[in-house]
């Protein structure tokens, strides 16, 4: 079972609650899909076991064969390769990898080159327990190329968490991408149900199942459990706010050792999502 845990927007608790449930479980992989910004492994220790550079490729232009047809151009759906009459220019950010233009260039005139975008972390917490990040290569601007790796990587996986990047970017989608359920984590703040109600639109046309994690519940109003009611949405949980739970975090520390409160939060969450599959 894939089940990812998404926000809004950043600061709602969401890595809080992945590190939290994966840890509680008994046997679970956990992937950190925020990597431009990874802060997961600052809470969970373990064994390095392995570090893999992540490739992406790049179309490269043999001037001495292209004769400026315009058909790659005309093939790419993301602007990423414009001829002109005297040169093809390629957007390396823009490229998808897909490798199209160079099955359309009658020339033969397309190669690839590769480029490391960023890093895989793997990372063994226990006997059951894996954990990996990724980390973006600094100037590089889009994940996608890692979260997809991280996601091939672990696809064999029983139980897999994916904490992924707040919002709703194309890396957002890549974290989602062929998972079973969602967690989103919201504030019961007017900007936390906004930033909520966009990410509730993208699982539903992405036809995802899902429920919400309401944090630092007693800050706020109720205008989000009204919402939830009736956009009928499963309310999974409410998780107060307590400046000792920050101070915790803040200290590296996992909640789940420090509150049974926390604790049993963990545990109803995941008797809800796994159901059956739950056996602790
Ligand atoms: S398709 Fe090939 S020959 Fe035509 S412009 Fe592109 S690189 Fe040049
Ligand atoms: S590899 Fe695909 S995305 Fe990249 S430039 Fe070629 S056609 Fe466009």
């Amino acid at each position: 079972m894939k089940i990812a845990i998404l926000s809004g927007k950043g600061g709602t608790g969401k890595t809080t609650l992945s590190v939290n449930l994966f840890s509680y479980l008994d046997k679970a992989t956990l992937i950190d899909t925020d990597v431009e910004e990874p802060n997961s492994h600052l809470f969970l220790k373990g064994k390095l076991i392995k570090e893999k550079s992540v490739i992406k490729h790049y179309p490269k232009v043999n001037d001495d064969l292209c004769d400026y047809c315009g058909k790659c151009g005309d093939f790419c759906n993301f602007n990423a390769i414009i001829p002109t009459k005297k040169k093809v220019l390629v957007f390396h950010d823009l490229c998808h990898d897909c490798g199209g233009c160079s099955l359309v260039c009658p020339k033969n005139a397309i190669t690839y080159v590769d480029k490391e975008v960023g890093k895989e972390f793997h990372i063994q917490v226990s006997e059951n327990k894996l954990f990996l990040y990724g980390n973006l290569t600094v100037g590089e601007v889009s994940g996608v190329r890692i979260i997809e790796s991280l996601k091939e990587t672990t696809r064999n996986e029983d139980l897999l968490l994916i904490d992924s990047p707040p919002g709703t970017s194309c890396s957002t989608v890549a974290a989602i991408d062929g998972t079973d359920y969602c967690i989103i984590c919201a504030e019961a703040t007017p900007f936390g149900l906004s930033d909520m109600k966009m990410v509730v639109e993208l699982l539903r046309a992405e036809g995802r199942n899902f429920g919400v994690v309401v944090n630092k519940c007693n800050l706020g109003n109720d205008e989000i459990y009204h919402y939830l009611e009736e956009e009928k949405i499963e309310l999974l949980e409410k998780i107060k706010f307590d400046r000792e739970f920050a101070s915790i975090m803040a200290d590296g520390e996992l909640l789940i050792n420090h509150s049974q409160y926390f604790r049993d939060k963990m545990a109803n969450i995941a008797r809800k999502v796994l159901g059956d599959k739950y056996d602790q």
